[in-house]
């Protein structure tokens, strides 16, 4: 028997575990869109940590101003007291890029799921309600508040009882839209939904869904920390479609390879943290200021490179040449995209073989026949167009691998 490497012993032996079947490839360096282990073989990364590193892995410009920062100071103060420049500065550089007048104000926090707690809360103090409507397959975070919204039972019976007063539609079905009421706080939603499998919105149902809120007065919140930050071919997939949200909520890409949630709303919604009583929403590490210098430097890479013009490019790359006979269809835009395959089972064979063709890939939650293609945006087209033989090559091989 080859003895078990040490340090992957350790890891299954000290470290908390999500799962009896983690990846377990030991990480040496990643650059660009590689990953690389010790023994000095290299992956294409499919998942960019799940939409994180869409300025590439060791972008030289992030880590500048990593060490800029980090040699300024580290965490000083909880946020909101004190006045810490890259906060502020990647605040403005948001809002600016918004579409003016709807979203006045970023709330940072350390992480999606803290950002969507908030976003919930805020929605809860403005309206004065306590409903919250969720969508079929929706996944928002782990904690306790984002696990009431997550769409699916499988993954949260095990730890009711959760927040009451949930309730659940199923994405793309206009005829449920009128379970939104004069009840209801908040409809939490991804614009492309993103562990359902990359789902798109039918066409107008976003709009459908703004106007039900509009007419019931609740609050819509879109949850973009997968979509963001140029990934769907615009900088937020609401572009696309027009249709502009209450409260906006980041993560992910948002810190550009460091921890950092927020959300943005208006000045005036959220001012209810403010008030009766002070003290709305408390985070100590929320904004860090080097996550915040390393954000807005990952953000003025996407604009300054149009990244998102990009991924749409890359997008039609990958239709053209990513053809195999087992895909059925490729969903999704710009680079966050499901290639859906004639069978789960086939997607067990690719997940068998993938490390060996050097591809790093990972399952979506809740849909089980689908390859998650999302590689950093600054992949080149020489290649993506590797990287698209490779996928064919190991799709070939799954022919005969056993199961
Ligand atoms: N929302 C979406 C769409 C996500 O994909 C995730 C994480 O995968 C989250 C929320 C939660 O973010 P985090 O893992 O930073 O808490």
């Amino acid at each position: 028997m080859i003895p078990m490497n040490p340090l992957k012993e350790s890891f299954l032996k000290y470290l908390g575990q999500t799962s009896p079947y983690p990846i377990g490839l030991e990480i040496d360096h990643a650059e660009g869109c590689f990953v690389f282990d010790p023994e000095g073989n290299k992956y294409y990364d499919l998942i960019s940590g799940f939409s994180v590193s869409n300025t590439g892995h060791s972008n030289p410009e992030i880590i500048e101003a990593i060490k800029c920062q980090a040699e300024k100071y580290l965490h000083t103060m909880v946020y909101g007291e004190y006045i810490q420049a890259p906060q502020v500065e990647y605040a403005k550089a948001l809002i600016d890029s918004l579409p003016q007048g709807s979203f006045e104000q970023v709330f940072f926090t350390n992480s999606g799921a803290e950002a969507v707690e908030g976003a919930l809360k805020l929605a809860k103090r403005h309206t004065g309600r306590h409903e919250l409507i969720c969508f079929r397959n929706a996944y928002h975070g782990s904690t306790h508040g984002a696990l009431s919204v997550m769409g699916s039972e499988l993954y949260k019976t095990a730890f009711r009882p959760l927040l009451p007063s949930v309730r659940i539609l199923d994405f793309n079905d206009f005829a449920q839209l009128n379970q939104i009421s004069r009840d209801t706080a908040a409809v939490i939603v991804e614009p492309l939904q993103a562990e359902a499998g990359i789902i798109p919105p039918a066409p107008g149902f976003l709009k459908a869904l703004r106007e039900q809120c509009n007419a019931a007065g609740s609050l819509l919140l879109f949850d973009e920390i997968q979509t963001g930050f140029g990934r769907t071919g615009e900088l937020f997939a609401f572009m696309h479609e027009k249709v502009i949200p209450d409260i906006l909520i980041l993560a992910k890409a948002l810190g550009g390879g460091m921890p950092l949630g927020a959300f943005i709303s208006s000045g005036k919604i959220m001012s209810a943290f403010t008030r009766d009583p002070v003290l709305g929403h408390l985070t100590t590490f929320g904004g860090h200021p080097v996550s915040c210098a390393a954000g807005l430097a990952s953000f003025n890479i996407i604009n300054r490179r149009q990244l998102a013009k990009e991924s749409s490019q890359h997008e039609v790359f990958i239709r053209k040449n990513l053809q195999h006979p087992s895909i059925l269809e490729i969903r999704g835009k710009g680079l966050m995209l499901a290639v859906v395959l004639d069978s789960g089972e086939r997607v067990d064979r690719f997940f068998k073989l993938s490390l060996r063709q050097g591809l790093l890939f990972d399952y979506f939650l809740f849909c089980h026949n689908a390859i998650r293609v999302a590689p950093p945006l600054t992949i080149s087209e020489k290649e993506l167009s590797d990287l698209c033989k490779r996928i064919i090559q190991t799709l070939d091989l799954t022919e005969t691998q056993p199961i």
